[in-house]
C-alpha cells in the first residue's frame, strides 16, 4: 500500500530516521539492515517454504533504553564496535538514497543480507 501511494519513504526506528529515498529504490534495494528486515518480513518475501513469516529477532527497547551509538545496534546482524558511534544519514556518491548505517547493504547484495531468520 505504501509503495502505491508514496513517492518518497522515510524509515524510522527508535525515533530516528534510518533510511530515506524514493519508494521504489528503498523497497527494491534497501541499504539499512532494519529496512531490509522489514522488507524480508512481508508475505511476498517470506518464501522459505515453511509458511512462516520471517521476523527481526529481539524486541524494540523501551523508551530510554536504546543503546548508545546506532539505535538498531542490539538487533542488527551487522553490528560491530564501530556501531557504538552514531551513524550519519548519508548517501553514496551519485545516489539520493540515504541510510544511517556504518555498514549499509550494497545494491549487489541479496535482500536477505540485512535480515535475520525467525
Ligand atoms: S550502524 Fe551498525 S548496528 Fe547500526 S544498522 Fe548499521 S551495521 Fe547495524
Amino acid at each position: 500500500m505504501v509503495a502505491s501511494i508514496c513517492q518518497e519513504l522515510l524509515v524510522m526506528y527508535g525515533g530516528s530516521i534510518v533510511e530515506h529515498g524514493d519508494v521504489a529504490t528503498v523497497f527494491d534495494s534497501p541499504r539499512h539492515p532494519y529496512t531490509a528486515g522489514l522488507r524480508a518480513s512481508t508475505v511476498l518475501e517470506s518464501t522459505d517454504g515453511s509458511g512462516r513469516l520471517s521476523t527481526i529477532p529481539g524486541r524494540v527497547p523501551s523508551l530510554g533504553s536504546f543503546p548508545g551509538g546506532c539505535v538498531y545496534r542490539n538487533r542488527c546482524p551487522r553490528a560491530d564496535d564501530v556501531c557504538r558511534t552514531v551513524p550519519l544519514l548519508t548517501a553514496p556518491p551519485g545516489s539520493t538514497q540515504r541510510a544511517a548505517c556504518h555498514h549499509p547493504i550494497e545494491s549487489d547484495q541479496p535482500l536477505g543480507s540485512g535480515k535475520a531468520s525467525a
